[in-house]
């Protein structure tokens, strides 16, 4: 019988690690599938400490290369189209398959306030464990658990409610200001995204059109807001935050949110 961790890098399947770790629950392998450049940019460091902490290799299922030729294809994920999470359940599905003969159990971390979604389909190989919901271990807990182990998730953590992809779609829109304020590299990438995927970021609206309305929010006064146009037509000054203009620079250090 093998049992598998199925490893996404964030704080409940790190969680679930812990547990494991202290329970002295069995575990053959780590496994992760790896989104490439889509992850943070801390994501390496943060994998040698679980690997260190665990005292095993966690193994890498690369799949950045489908990721950016679906990107290619299909532009942005969306609610209804999340072809990233479905190229990640193939290729962990086929990779455990070698195992169901033997016997197979997988450790999921799906939190004990996050019941409703042990119902997903997304697992079907073997036996399927929960070691979050077997020892009562809410998201909150689990966060607590981690950084009293000293894994930190470089700070995301204290913005965000998710350690997945930096460029996620289903993000919210707090995150997404959040994103904009404080991480201009990755928000510049975000905009490049935009400039390639032939859909918008969200329903009806691109990365420029959401730099534009947080732009608007903040310039109320139509007064002020025309001068700047004017100065932008002159090219005196691009406010950069009109999501027709087809600069391509950042806007981070004009703008503040
Ligand atoms: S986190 Fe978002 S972008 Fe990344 S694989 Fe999941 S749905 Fe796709």
């Amino acid at each position: 019988m093998k049992h598998i961790a199925l490893y996404s890098g964030g704080k409940d399947s790190t969680a679930v690690l812990i547990l494991i770790k202290k329970h002295g629950l069995p575990l053959d392998e780590i496994l992760y599938a790896d989104v490439g450049k889509w992850m943070w940019p801390g994501i390496d460091k943060h994998m040698k400490k679980v690997e260190e902490y665990m005292q095993m290799p966690v193994i890498y299922l690369d799949i950045s290369e489908q990721i950016q030729k679906g990107f290619k294809k299909w532009g942005f994920a969306s609610p209804l189209t999340r072809w990233c999470t479905g190229i990640k359940r193939d290729e962990m599905n086929r990779y455990l398959k070698q195992y169901v003969k033997e016997g197979l159990t997988q450790y999921v971390g799906i939190a004990f306030d996050e019941q409703h979604r042990t119902g997903n389909k997304r697992y079907q190989k073997g036996e399927i464990r929960y070691p979050l919901i077997e020892y009562n271990i809410t998201e909150a807990i689990a966060l607590k658990m981690c950084y009293k182990e000293g894994f930190d998730f470089g700070g995301v953590y204290e913005h965000r409610s998710r350690y997945n992809c930096w460029c996620c779609p289903l993000q919210t829109l707090d995150e997404l200001r959040i994103l904009f304020k404080y991480y201009p590299g990755l928000w510049k990438k975000m905009r490049e995204m935009q400039w390639i995927s032939h859909n918008d970021f969200r329903k009806d609206e691109t990365i420029m059109s959401l730099e534009h309305r947080w732009w608007m929010e903040q310039h109320s006064n139509k007064k002020k807001l025309w001068k700047n146009l004017i100065k932008s037509e002159s090219g005196e000054e691009c406010i950069g935050a009109c999501h027709l203009c087809v600069h391509r620079h950042n806007t981070q250090d004009k703008l503040e949110v």
